[in-house]
Formats: C-alpha cells, structure tokens, sequence
C-alpha cells in the first residue's frame, strides 16, 4: 500500500473575478479572520468561499489545528461585511459551532478568486475534529429515491452528515487520516469531492455503491450468511423474533422487535441484564410521537444533530413491549442516525430495540472479529460492514430538564466536540473521572475536550478500553498532560491510574466539588457558587461517605457548609444492592429503634436473622459506614414503600419511586436543619415518620412518594436561602446524579428563581459522568495557587 500523505494536499484556484472599477476607487485593506470551535468535516470552507463569491473579496482560506483561517482582501466596506456575514450568515453549516471569531487588519495583498489551500499541521493544536452527525434530510432523499445512484446505499453521507470522530486517526480532519482511506473513489465520487459547489466537496467519508464500504451477513457461527440483500435478510429476522447485532457509526448495536415481548426477554437474557431499560430506535418522528408524548424540547432533541436517545413520558397504550422498560414511565427514544438504521427500520416496519452490544458491564464491542467473538451467544445474525471504527462511542443520553436538554450520557453526537472555558489554564490537565459511569477530560488552554462515555471502572476489560481511549485521544490531539487530576477516593481504578503515571503532577479533587466545578466550567462562572452536589455516594473528607452536600465552592476551594443526616449502611456496599437495609436503617433511626417493621412487608420478607444482623450492625456501629447521600434516602424510601428488597443496577430504586410519584401532588413534610454547627444538618426524621404512619394508614405510594421528592425540594431551598443571609446571595449550581430526576431538579429550581441564577449542567451530564470537567477546572486553580 502507498504511503498515506499526512495531509491532503489540495490546491484549488476556485475563481477569479473582475475587480472592475471599484477596485481602483475604493482604499484596499486586508483582513486575518480565525474560527475557532467546531468548523472543520461540517462543509465550512466551501460556505466561506460561497460568502466570499457574494460580497467580492480575494484571498484564501484553510483548515489548520486551531480551526479555519482566512485571509481577506478588498475594500473595507466589503470585509465588514464579509465578517459580519461569517459572524451571523443564516445558511452556515448546520453542524458547525463557531466558539470564537477573531479578526485582525493585515496588509493588501493584491490577489485575484478565492482559494482553498492545503491543510497544515500548526505547533498550537486544537481540536476542530466534529462529533458524528446523523444523516441530512438531502442524503436521506438520495437514499430513498430509486433513480439515485445512492439509492438504498447504507453509507451515504455528505459534508453536512457522516461518520467524523469514530474514524478518524489523525488531525487535521482529510481523507488518508481516517479509515476511508483504503476505499479509493470513484470518478462519480471524486468529482463530487472535487467540486466546490457539490454538497460533497471535501466530503472526507464520501463513497457510493461503486466504491465504497459494503455490507455483510453473518451468522453467529461466523459463517458468511448468503443474502442478495442483507438489510432485507436482517429485517426478516427481526420481525422473526431474532435478535441482529448491527455495526454502528460507534460500535455494535443489538437489535430486537421492540413490539414483541419475547423477542425482548430474549435479548435481557442473552445480555444478562435483568431490569435496566433498552433504547428504542424509530424511523422518523412520527413512529416516535405514537411511542412518547414529546414536548417540543423533546422533540428537537430527538431531532438533533447529535441524535442522543431522549427519555420521554411513554405514551399510554404504546405498543412496546412491556420489558422494553419494566416499571418505568419514561422510554428512552433514537431517531435512525445513520443511513443503514434507517433503511433497516424502513424495511422491519416496527420500532427496534437498539441497545449496546455488549454483556453487561463490557466495554461496547466495535471491530467485526471483536463482535462476532464476543456477542456469539447474544445475536443470531450480525450485520458487518468494511468501514472501521477507530474510536468507540456508545450511543448518547439526553432529557429535557427545566424546559431545556441535559445530556445524561455523553458519547457519540457530541464527542470531541469541546466545551470553551471562560479563561485559559496554562498548563494541559488531564482529569481520570470517577468510577462509575466513567469519562475523562483533556483540558488545554481554553479547551476541555471530553472523551467519550466509559462505563463503570469495576471491570478488567473496561479499564482497558478506558486507558486506550485516554491514549488514543491524547495522541489524536497531540497532548502532553503536566497535571492529572483524580478523584480522592483510593480504590477508584481511574485514582491508581493518575497516580501511577509519572513526570506529571498530581491533585487530587474532592468528589462533590468537582461535581459542582463542572457546572461552573459550563456556564463560565469563575468566583463562587452556593451549590448543590446530590448523588449516590462519593468519598468524603471524613470517614463518611458524602453526597448530601451544601457547598460553597470556588475554583480551588471549598466549605462544607450543609448535609443531611447520613445513614448507616449495614455491611458496607450490600446496604447499596440490597437497599431494603436502607429502609431499615431509615425507620430504626427516625423511630429510635422502636419503628413498626412488621408493617412493612419488605422487612416481612427478611429471615429474623438477617434482621437481627442489620439490626446489630447499626447499633453498634459495626460494618455500617455513615452515608450522606440523597440518592440513598431515594433508595431506602424506594425500597420500603415499593417493597423492593434488591436493586438491579445503580439508581435503580430511586429511579423507580420517582416514577411512582404522582407529578400533581404538591403536599410535603416535616423537617429540620440543626444550625448548631458547621456543616448545618438537613434532618428529615420528621418526614420519615410522617410518611410510615401515612403509609400504614393507607395513603397511595404515589402520594407519598410524591411528598418526599418535596420534601427534599424544599429541605434544600430552605437551607439555600438561609445559608445565603451569610454568604450574599450567590449563584446557584446543582450536580450530581439526583439531578437527572427532573422533578427534583424543576422544584429546587421554581423554588429559588427568580431571586437566584440558578445553573444546571446542560452538555455535560450530572452524575459521575460529568466530574472530570470539574476535577480539571479545580486542578487548574489548585496549580495556580501552589
Ligand atoms: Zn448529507
Ligand atoms: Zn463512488
């Protein structure tokens, strides 16, 4: 094979056009204008040249690694012009996001037309690589007309759609540096790519049936599965029941009828996954609103760019499988994001479970031996194709919160896309994440680039597809961490990475407040914040384990100055998975050892001795580390009026009383916060007791579920504001896992606005998801201070 170029080596002298006699009139002046953000795979030189045709000026433009770079040159009234149309042109490429514009007077250079120059690799690398991005209504057009030579072509994009992240190997974003390399196109092809005025000028990924990547069928066997066309053959065996691992724009999917309850519980058998929702992959938006009722934020969502899977009310009478998503109001919808799901879902004619393909806990799979080794006993037929993925990307989870979206899980559609910082860090920081739910962050200069979404570090394979993406990014980008930030927890796989790495700087970063560091890295907040830092469980700064936390935080530092009264967790994390002990925990405590147990038949269930041992351990304070967390009291309340003994996968239970609350009810209990010391203690005993005897007296689960989640609202709006008489009033920022749970997250927010700007996470997810942007911004400040 013949050496790639490092770059493309494009030349094109696109136009020239007559200076007339304005140009002898009208001073000349030359302008350097530089787009950061995402501008480079969207179609955006090809638009700055169609800009600069309209207004009549000369000169070039080009991508490098800061971004695109053009050079101007005309009379000054037509540069002004030129920029302001780059500054707010409505026909700008839909996928682009331009972060900065910064436009500098050089000196006339008299040239003639417009150019597009070679890429060049610059010293000061940035990213401008843009995430996936789901098929254009054009591209879908083509593929369904039956005179287009795409027509039913699965791989079928343009400068506007296409795989970008998941295949490229190098910067600067051209052809040889990514895995469309090997397929050399056609005539057809190429003039397309060619030509500036096509959609697919510069199409990096262009191909068509002639020259491009093809399909593939083979059984679970490996054997090659004879088929004239495989998507017909694929669709068949769907709507049979079988269960079709499919290879992605990120990796494997598996596929199922989403109608068809066998088909369903096959496929949670076979993955070994018992209870944990499925994504439900549609076709258009309509298949989508006669399975969910959508907002018109919902609905943009779904619709968007980044085509996340969008948890939505499930509408009543939907027909899905009930083991789609057991117990759950919510289901979690896809629009089709690439060609192949689309013709793939025309042809079954139903909605499609479309989850990760992969076992529980595993990393996704994304190379076609890799699938067919690993998902062997899973899918029945395997849908393969020639176009590698080099970087895996899980599909993304968003919701609408508040009236606006909050990506849960972030992976493909949004990654590498960076997010800007209000000011630039000096030193390059790579942040590990957490645990669970696992994603780093490469900070440098004003830049945070995200990787994509791990999973939980608890698994061999996981850690190694974790420290591949970290090294695979980092090359990708050309970075040289100085400082590695990490979570203070000690068994933490993503803590014993950083701190075995060397010839770098370690810091480590309190749990909580990197949580809330992150959302001031969003929104730019730069002095301190009163926040709220709710989840499951993080490592404290004492023995406990925190995640009820009331902190005033700045960049580098923070106070401790609320929490709620934690619970004991009998045997450690049993307490987690079992959370009936929880429960038990919950009513021992608020009734001082004399609660009614024997009402509940959650405790019913328990032999006397297991009852006795939970008991002893919470007297005596043995094998019962105290936790803080609101997702625990979430747990324990879930667990004693729902009567789920065990939990299935994280945020299980918690999930589930928030669905059985009844979204009308605004009744709430007692509480109290002792002010006696610092941290103030949020007590909601009262609430506990209230909430038994209403439960014993026969008051619905809805109700009362409801009342808690308020009562939790309002314990927390309380503290705010009398915490607040002492620190002025600052702005407000929530994070952590519990924010995902919209209703708790609106309450807090309607009972603080107006008086308070209140900030939630909004592209970066709130749980553990989203720490490693707040752990690189505390690093930053920590660094500085030292
Ligand atoms: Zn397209
Ligand atoms: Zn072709």
């Amino acid at each position: 094979m013949a050496p790639a170029l490092p770059f493309a080596v494009v030349l094109v002298r696109i136009f020239n056009f007559d200076d007339g006699n304005r140009a002898m009139t009208a001073p000349q002046a030359g302008r350097r204008i530089r787009m950061l953000g995402t501008v480079q795979g969207v179609g955006f030189r090809p638009w700055v040249y169609r800009v600069a045709r309209d207004v009549a000026v000369t000169g070039r433009v080009r991508n490098d690694t800061a971004g695109v770079t053009i050079e101007a040159f005309g009379p000054a009234s037509a540069l002004e012009a030129f920029v302001d149309r780059l500054e707010h042109d409505g026909a700008r490429p839909a996928a682009a996001v331009v972060d900065r514009l910064v436009a500098e007077p050089i000196a006339f250079e008299a040239t003639s037309g417009f150019t597009i120059d070679p890429s060049t690799a610059g010293a000061e690398l940035r990213v401008s690589i843009p995430p996936d991005l789901a098929t254009c209504p054009e591209c879908l057009a083509e593929v369904h007309d039956p005179a287009n030579r795409r027509h039913d072509y699965p791989f079928t994009n343009c400068t506007n759609c296409g795989p970008r992240f998941t295949i490229v190997k190098a910067a600067p974003y051209d052809r040889p540096a990514t895995t469309m390399e090997p397929f050399r196109m056609c005539a057809a092809c190429q003039r397309e790519y060619d030509s500036v005025d096509d959609r697919r000028f510069h199409a990096q990924p262009n191909a068509c049936p002639a020259c491009g990547p093809r399909l593939e069928l083979r059984t679970a066997g490996g054997a090659a599965f004879k088929a004239e066309d495989v998507i017909a053959a694929a669709a068949m065996a769907l709507r049979e029941g079988r269960i079709v691992a499919v290879k992605g724009i990120g990796g494997f999917q598996l596929a199922c009828d989403a109608t068809s309850e066998a088909a369903v519980l096959r496929l949670r058998e076979r993955k070994r996954r018992d209870e944990k929702p499925f994504a439900v992959m549609v076709g258009t938006p309509a298949d989508a609103r006669a399975l969910a009722v959508l907002s018109e934020a919902e609905e943009a969502l779904l619709t968007s760019v980044e085509r996340p899977i969008v948890l939505a009310e499930r509408r009543e009478g939907a027909p899905l499988a009930e083991a789609v998503a057991p117990r759950n109001r919510l289901v979690g919808l896809l629009l089709a994001n690439s060609p192949l799901h689309d013709l793939l879902l025309a042809a079954a004619g139903r909605p499609l479970v479309m989850t990760s393909g992969n076992l529980s806990e595993e990393p996704i799979a994304c190379d076609n031996a890799e699938a067919l080794d690993r998902l062997h006993d899973v899918a029945d037929l395997f849908v393969l194709h020639d176009r590698e993925i080099v970087t895996r990307c899980d599909d993304s989870i968003a919701r609408v919160v508040a009236g606006r979206p909050v990506v849960l899980r972030r992976a493909r559609g949004y990654v590498p896309r960076p997010i800007q910082l209000a000011a630039p860090v000096s030193q390059s920081i790579l942040a590990c994440g957490g645990q669970l739910k696992n994603t780093f962050c490469l900070l440098r200069g004003r830049e945070a680039v995200m990787g994509p979404h791990i999973g939980d570090l608890d698994n061999a394979d996981v850690f190694q597809a974790y420290r591949a993406s970290i090294d695979r990014l980092s090359r990708f980008l050309e970075f040289t961490p100085e400082i590695v930030a990490y979570d203070l927890h000690p068994d933490y796989l993503s803590t014993r990475y950083a701190l075995e790495l060397s010839g770098v700087k370690a810091i480590g970063v309190q749990h909580h407040h990197a949580h809330l560091a992150s959302v001031m890295a969003e929104h730019g907040l730069e002095g301190q914040v009163l926040g709220l830092a709710y989840d499951g469980t993080g490592y404290g700064l004492d023995d406990a384990a925190w995640g009820g936390e009331v902190l005033l935080a700045g960049p580098a530092d923070f106070t401790r100055l609320a929490t709620f009264r934690p619970l004991p967790l009998a045997g450690g994390d049993a307490a987690i998975r079992e959370p009936w002990r929880l429960a038990f925990a919950l009513v021992d405590d608020a009734f001082r050892g004399e609660a009614p147990i024997e009402a509940f038949p959650v405790f019913r269930r328990q032999s006397p001795v297991d009852l006795d041992v939970v008991t002893r351990m919470i007297r005596r304070d043995f094998n019962a580390p105290l936790a803080h967390g609101i997702g625990r009291y979430f747990d324990a309340f879930g667990a004693l009026l729902l009567d789920r003994p065990k939990s299935h996968y994280e945020g299980q239970i918690a999930l589930e009383l928030n669905m059985a609350a009844d979204p009308s009810e605004r009744g709430r209990y007692e509480y109290q916060i002792a002010q006696r010391a610092t941290p103030w203690e949020i007590d909601l005993r009262p609430a506990v007791r209230a909430a038994v005897f209403e439960s014993i007296g026969g008051e619905s689960v809805a109700k009362i579920a409801a009342r808690i989640h308020n009562t939790i609202a309002a314990a927390s709006v309380d503290v705010l504001r009398a915490l607040s008489r002492q620190t002025g009033r600052l702005p407000v920022a929530l994070s952590g896992g519990c924010f995902q749970n919209a209703r708790l997250a609106e309450s807090i927010v309607a009972g603080l606005e107006p008086e308070f700007r209140v900030y939630l996470h909004r592209r970066v997810p709130p749980g553990d998801g989203g720490i490693a942007l707040g752990q690189a911004l505390v690093a930053a400040a920590k660094a500085r201070s030292l």
